[in-house]
């Protein structure tokens, strides 16, 4: 199905093909007709589905249909959790809409910075905001804006919202928007509080349920490797060494560990940054700049970055602190592999995280062989599980360190896992 089927106007197809887009991708093929007609929609969409152009492409040809108005007003709002997703979703917006008749004003906002310069900015109004939800807030408060006149609310990775704690501001902004209006809601996947936001949001949706196209299907290879918790700055610098890796976000659990392993790596002259939600923006713009630019080797990120980033060429993503859900560890091995690319995804894992590994191993159906790194093999062994009747730690294979015992210790376990496979 070509782009011109989809009923979008000259100004629209035009701009599509100024991104040479070869065809709409499922999700903009499923979804760009229903929005058009005006419908609520409620769509199962995964970052890399284009599931941003899908919503985009829809409010954009909305605003060419409207009549002109003296006045700016704040026809269009799109909720994203994060910052670095605001930019992103406001500047391909932009980017479609530059060849509209009436040059539309498309407003990016989110916290952390000063609120002054965004206040400025939205003098005289706005056709379409992109925001995070706290920020669009306190400039309501402010009086910056009106959300009275909003015909259309975009709710982007609405699991993400929920996951970072807007629940309440979501509840904030829809008291302040018109009763009538099409509701657009995006959401990679539906637990029951995203399946109540989306019960009390939409009316009789046009669900838009699509598998991600096999061009975009990504290629990841897992991988894990058992570790000492102690010894994992040393594997990972020997592992970019030793691999010269080009390029390589890992993953850490709190921005204090992003800073701290940053700054080792540093020590080992390799150019290291990190990357967490307490930096200032202008740093993290620059550090992803820097990233995207090749100017910088590592990043070490906290979650926020596991979302929205799309980052081309990014071969290799490290867990260096395990997710804390399986959810997360898809977001975050989801960096790399992007735009049929292949990628490598690589989880450190420790004596004290195994039993976390497992779950997530069993909520994505995963069963992964341990790996072991000459130089780097762990002494602290995880909790044995249980053994199975039929194995006998003497049963491993021998000569090769394991702890013998009435239980087959977790090395001889992986040993014996490892003949069985051969
Ligand atoms: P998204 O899912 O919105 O984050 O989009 C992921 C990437 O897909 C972005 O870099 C878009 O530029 C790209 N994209 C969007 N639509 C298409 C399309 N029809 N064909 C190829 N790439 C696309």
């Amino acid at each position: 199905m070509p782009f011109s089927s989809l009923g979008l106007s000259p100004a629209l197809l035009r701009a599509v093909s100024d991104q040479a887009w070869p065809a709409p991708t499922p999700i903009q093929a499923a979804a760009i007709g229903p929005a058009l007609r005006g419908c609520d929609l409620l769509a199962s969409a995964q970052t890399g589905s284009g599931k941003t152009a899908a919503f985009a492409l829809a409010l954009l040809q909305q605003f060419e249909a409207a009549l002109p108005q003296s006045q700016r007003r704040l026809r269009a709002l799109v909720l994203v959790p994060t910052r670095e997703l605001s930019t992103q979703v406001g500047e391909e917006i932009r980017q479609l809409a530059q060849h509209l008749p009436r040059a539309l004003k498309v407003a990016i906002v989110f916290g952390g910075v000063s609120i002054n310069p965004q206040m400025l900015r939205l003098r005289g109004g706005a056709d379409i905001v992109v925001a995070t939800p706290g920020r669009l807030l306190d400039l309501v408060q402010h009086n910056a804006l009106s959300l009275s006149f909003v015909a259309t609310l975009v709710l982007d990775e609405a699991d993400r919202l929920l996951d970072l704690g807007f629940s309440e501001e979501l509840s904030r902004i829809l008291a302040l928007l018109p009763a009538r209006r099409q509701n657009l809601f995006f959401s990679a996947t539906f637990p029951p509080a995203v399946q109540t936001l989306a019960k009390t949001l939409l009316h009789e949706p046009v669900r838009v349920e699509v598998a991600p196209a096999p061009q975009t299907q990504p290629d990841i290879e897992q991988r894990v490797i058992d570790v000492d918790a102690g010894q994992r700055t040393q594997l990972l610098r020997h592992l970019i060494v030793h691999n010269h890796w080009s390029r390589v976000l890992v993953f850490v659990a709190t921005k204090h560990a992003a800073e701290m392993v940053a700054d080792k790596l540093r020590k080992a002259r390799i150019n290291a940054e990190p990357f967490h939600g307490e930096l200032s923006q202008g740093k993290r713009t620059q550090v992803l700049a820097d990233f995207k630019a090749s100017r910088l080797k590592v990043v070490i990120a906290t979650d926020v970055a596991a979302r929205g980033l799309d980052i081309a060429q990014l071969p290799v993503v490290v867990n260096f602190d395990l997710p804390r859900s399986a959810l997360d560890y898809i977001h975050r091995i989801g960096r790399t592999g992007r735009a049929g690319e292949k990628g490598v995804a690589l989880s450190f894992v420790s004596a004290a995280t195994d039993a976390h590994w497992r779950l997530i191993e069993k909520r994505q159906g995963l069963s992964l062989a341990r790996e072991q790194v000459a130089g780097f093999e762990p002494t602290t062994l995880s909790p044995a599980p249980a053994p199975a009747p039929e194995h006998d730690a003497n049963s491993a294979p021998s000569g090769t360190g394991g702890i013998k015992g009435l239980r087959p210790s977790k090395k001889d376990k992986l040993r014996a896992a490892a003949a069985r496979g051969q």
